[in-house]
């Protein structure tokens, strides 16, 4: 039995998919003449496996994937069958008695420079298409496993070192019953994301992919943060017993959908979601969701070749705002940067990238970017109640500087006599405590507020909230990030304005007394732990919620809180 640090609540029992990544190692010694002959066979060996992997993926698809993605199959396969191609590989081989993956490499690396040169965006594209190829075709050569993220085929138990959100985004998810993660952070957003799908996960598990082979049998119990490697039939039998117990009290929860969530004396709260994608809504009925808090929309521009325009942008925010009606929608201008990564846009390696060029650091200098993200917000925003957040802001002069360019947008809009909301309400994300400590001038600037507690306390602590060797120092729930939040409520309210939380800690339990005391306006979260958090509200107090704000908030440790609040 191995334990880890439990993030999302589950049951799951299945066998196990190890997911490593493997480092293609290129042979580069030179090879004997009589050696030619096997290695053209192993070129040939490599791209026939290739275009017949091709062809498979995009057969078993068939009915799921868009145009756009087919197309992109079928321009991989028609580079990889280009006599051309062939020709320029088969004569380096002979020429330079090199190996076929070393040849691989030159001629594809040769293309990727030779695009790279010419100022076009469309080329541009290839150079991730090239990227593909070269390494599928090189791990077939190679004779290395592939592992399809995209193509599971059997369900399965996730078990990796570590997995970006871009990897996961990329997962067929149908066939996926949890994660075990040896690596990661409680709010990194890999575990953000498990949390969405309602997928049991377990992170920080020391050596697990040495531990866990394919195919083992495991139970992945993140009620109990405990895994079974190979557990016997008595195991099995009482972990069914508990996962039944536990799906029967979720039901029951289900009960308290359609009640609005307000204290027992009368304090009205709003439980809005966090989502990554348009079709996270799709839950929302279930679990009485009243809208979106915070919509990442970065996710929307990962896993393909080139940003989305602004007329893809639009489509995707007003199939949002069509199927809310009137719900809040707050959408959040990308935050790409820190542990996302857009391949295509080719962001240079950075030495801290959490402390780097993120979110609208890289919008300034990437204004494009921007006034096409922005443009799309505004004009869905005339088909129901949209409001913009913008993250990592730390000044005044960034704050001011967004308004100059969306004011400067909103007037080309009413030139060209286009529809949108013309008061629509701005906030920022608080979630550096550089804008922590300036929000009583913040707060003059914008419409509301939204506590990223996920960042604050990675700033705050100086702890990178990915990092397992410190993730012992990181906790949203402690003294530190709760004076931070008391000043920001304070301020925000003298305004009559109101404040959010869209960190993980509005799904933490034991916050929830101490937040609605200290006066939050709305929570924010994944979907599914709304009822949980509506539950406590509903059965509580505002006026016991601020006694117990009051006496957590002089705990001088992060152990005399939680042991405060545990008691509540
Ligand atoms: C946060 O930082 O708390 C937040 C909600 O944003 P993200 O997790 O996307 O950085
Ligand atoms: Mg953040």
């Amino acid at each position: 039995m191995i334990s880890g640090i439990s993030v999302s609540k589950g049951i799951a029992l299945g066998k196990a998919l190890l997911f490593k990544k493997q480092k293609i190692k290129i042979n580069q010694i030179n090879i004997f003449k009589h050696e030619i002959n096997k290695e053209i066979q192993n070129f040939y060996f490599g791209r026939n496996k290739t275009i017949e992997q091709l062809k498979q993926i995009k057969q078993i698809n068939k009915n799921k994937i868009d145009k756009d993605k087919e197309n992109i199959f079928n321009s991989h396969i028609m580079i990889l069958d280009d006599y051309e191609f062939e020709k320029e590989i088969i004569n380096l081989i002979k020429k330079q008695l090199i190996s076929a993956d070393y040849a691989v490499e030159i001629i594809i690396n040769k293309q990727i420079e030779t695009i790279k040169k010419i100022k076009n965006d469309y080329l541009k594209e290839r150079i991730n298409d090239l990227n593909d190829i070269k390494n599928r075709l090189l791990k077939n050569i190679l004779k290395l496993n592939i592992i399809d993220l995209n193509f599971i085929k059997n369900e399965v138990i996730i078990v990796s070192k570590d997995l970006t959100p871009s990897e996961i985004a990329q997962i067929n998810l149908n066939k996926v019953l949890g994660f075990i993660i040896e690596l990661g952070g409680v709010t990194s957003h890999t575990t953000i994301i498990a949390k969405s799908l309602e997928l049991p996960t377990i992170i920080n598990v020391y050596n697990i992919t040495n531990k866990i082979k394919n195919n083992d049998y495991i139970i992945l119990d993140s009620i109990n943060n405990k895994i079974y490697i190979n557990p016997n039939i008595n195991i099995i039998n009482s972990i069914k017993k508990e996962k039944k117990k536990y799906i029967n009290e979720k039901k029951k929860l289900q009960k308290i959908k359609n009640l609005k969530t307000i204290t027992l004396d009368g304090r009205k709260i709003s439980l809005l979601s966090n989502i990554c994608n348009p079709k996270d809504i799709n839950i929302f009925k279930q679990y009485g969701s009243e809208g979106i808090g915070l919509y990442r929309t970065e996710f929307l521009f990962m896993n393909r070749n080139v940003l989305p325009n602004e007329n893809e942008q639009y489509k995707s925010y007003k199939y949002i705002v069509k199927k809310l009606k009137n719900k809040p929608i707050n959408i959040r201008i990308i935050d790409i940067g820190g542990d996302k990564n857009v391949s295509y846009l080719n962001i240079p390696k950075e030495e801290n990238p959490f402390l780097g060029w993120r979110a609208i650091r890289m919008l300034i200098d990437c204004k494009k970017i921007l006034y096409t993200q922005i443009r799309a917000i505004l004009l869905s925003s005339y088909y129901g109640n949209i409001k913009i957040i913008f993250p990592m802001v730390t000044s005044i002069e960034e704050i001011k500087y967004l308004k100059y360019e969306l004011n400067n947008i909103k007037k080309i809009l009413t030139i060209d006599k286009k529809k949108f909301n013309k008061k629509i309400l701005i906030g920022v994300m608080i979630e550096t405590p550089a804008s922590a400590l300036i929000i009583k001038d913040i707060i003059k600037e914008i419409d509301f507020i939204s506590i990223g507690t996920n960042d604050l306390t990675q700033y705050t602590f100086a702890v990178d909230r990915n990092n397992k060797l410190v993730s012992h120092l990181y906790n949203s729930l402690s003294p530190q990030i709760l004076k931070l939040i008391k000043k920001i409520i304070y301020y925000t309210h003298k305004q009559n304005k109101y404040v959010s939380i869209c960190g993980e800690l509005a799904s933490d339990e034991n916050a929830t007394l101490l937040l609605l005391g200290m006066g939050l306006d709305e929570f924010s979260m994944n979907t599914n732990y709304i009822p949980y958090i509506k539950n406590i509200i509903i059965k509580n107090k505002f006026s016991d919620a601020k006694k117990i704000a009051e006496i957590a908030l002089k705990k001088q440790t992060i152990k005399e809180l939680i042991n405060y609040l545990k008691k509540k």
